[in-house]
């Protein structure tokens, strides 16, 4: 993409109504723009590190052996009456009649819609286990919409629920979920912890919370040194063995009866990406979903349900990823993995090794932003770290004289000076 022709509505004042960094350089960086309380347009910029995020929630989703649907995002009331959670949201949940006045509502979470689906599809053992989900836009009435994405109204969520006939399988379901989750947020360059939570209003009795470490999180965590060890690569570990490492919310947290010592302890801010939830058979009894078993019995089914906040991870990604100067994306999720900077656009030389660059890495599968506009250097430096894609390749008219080019690495800030033919060579070994 060249920059020239690109959609990217840069803005260079700190904007007022942004109180923490990720919605800062979310507006700034022309990813996102305001449309009404808790409520954002995509920009192109944006809408490609959301789409990235999507899709490694879908490879790992798929890999654990679950299966995309997409349910609509309007629902009528009556499943909510029979599972009787018609009031319990109260006011986040948006209800509204349509032209023959039947009430309709805008999802707020699906597990009524899809134990429908279930309980009409599922007849029998051969039908299970089954594990069904979506990536879809969600509508809470939130009281206090605010973070930009972190807390909308409207936002994207990865929302799954399993059905199995006991309740081995369905620990096994919620397990493969935990492993899943972990795996999920370390491609995105993220180490998220796993704290015991309460159920809330989705009921059941075990549940998960999956937490991004950030000063500005909304909830207290306390949780063994070793995930800031894994997060900070001094340490590795396989999510077996993370799945043994201390961890808990503020409720759940007992200083007396820590079983690690106060030394190993860390007590940090947390902004919640993910939540797992076992819910035994509170909807299936209540929608009456049941399969018949091997001895011919109806059996009603076990359910567990496992959510992914997929437009808050974009913020969340932010907060724990950036300096002064702006973003710095993890290569996975970043919009672009590389930029190329003109330091003069209409010089012969530096438009021709700039615009040979931009196609040979473009024919090899990297995605390139290529800043050709006129603006001047310290502007162009300036919006390619406030964007920041994990490589610049910088090119002016005395490098472009010898072939040579300066490669910069975002997170590190490292420059070097080398020909044109190495930097493509280290790009696409680390791209
Ligand atoms: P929170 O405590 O932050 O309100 P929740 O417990 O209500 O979250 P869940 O119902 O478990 O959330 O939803 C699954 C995931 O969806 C959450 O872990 C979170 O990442 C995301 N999420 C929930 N509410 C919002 C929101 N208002 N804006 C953006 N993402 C959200
Ligand atoms: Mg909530």
């Amino acid at each position: 993409m060249k920059l020239s022709q690109y959609f990217l509505p840069l803005i260079k004042e700190n904007p007022s109504e942004a109180q923490i960094v990720s919605h800062r350089f979310m507006l700034r960086a022309g990813m996102v723009r305001h449309l009404s309380a808790g409520i954002y347009n995509w920009l192109p910029l944006g809408l490609r590190v959301l789409r990235n995020i999507e899709r490694i929630v879908r490879e790992e989703m798929d890999a654990s052996g679950a299966q995309e649907v997409l349910m609509p995002t309007l629902q009528p009331t009556e499943l909510w009456k029979e599972s009787g959670r018609y009031d319990a949201l109260g006011k986040e949940m948006l209800k509204f009649p349509d032209r023959a006045e039947r009430e309709l509502l805008y999802s707020p979470t699906c597990e009524e819609v899809i134990t429908d689906i279930v309980r009409q599809n599922i007849k029998s053992y051969r039908d299970l286990p089954r594990n069904l989900y979506q990536i879809q836009w969600k509508f809470r009435d939130e009281i206090r919409p605010r973070f930009g994405v972190m807390r909308g109204r409207e936002f994207l969520m990865k929302d799954s629920y399993s059905f199995d006939l006991d309740y081995e399988g369905a620990k096994k379901h919620y397990n493969l979920m935990y492993d899943t989750y972990l795996r999920i947020f370390a491609r995105m360059g993220l180490t998220a912890v796993p704290v015991r939570a309460d159920s809330g209003a989705i009921g059941g009795d075990l549940s998960h919370e999956f937490h991004v470490v950030a000063d500005t999180g909304e909830s207290a965590l306390y949780y063994d040194a070793a995930f800031d060890d894994i997060r900070d690569g001094k340490r590795k570990m396989t999510t077996e063995e993370m799945r043994g490492l201390y961890a808990a919310a503020d409720e759940q947290h007992k200083p007396d009866s820590c079983p690690i010592s106060k030394e190993q302890l860390r007590e940090a801010r947390g902004i919640e990406v993910g939540h797992i939830f076992y819910l035994g058979t509170k909807y299936s009894e209540a929608l009456v979903a049941t399969a018949i078993g091997k001895g011919g019995e109806a059996v009603t089914l076990e359910m567990g349900c496992y959510g992914v906040g997929v437009s808050r991870l974009v913020g969340a990604i932010i907060e724990a990823s950036h300096d002064e100067n702006g973003i710095i994306w993890p290569e996975a999720v970043a919009p672009f993995k590389v930029g190329i900077v003109n330091l003069r656009a209409g010089d012969a030389k530096c438009d021709a090794m700039c615009e040979s660059l931009y196609a040979t890495l473009q024919t090899q599968g990297i995605s390139v932003l290529y800043d050709d506009t006129d603006a001047r250097a310290g502007e162009k430096f300036a919006r390619m770290d406030l964007i920041g894609l994990p490589w610049q390749v910088i090119i002016g008219p005395k490098g472009a004289e010898k072939e040579m080019v300066e490669l910069k690495h975002r997170k590190t800030g490292e420059k070097q000076e080398i020909s044109a033919a190495a930097a493509i060579d280290k790009l696409l070994q680390s791209c």
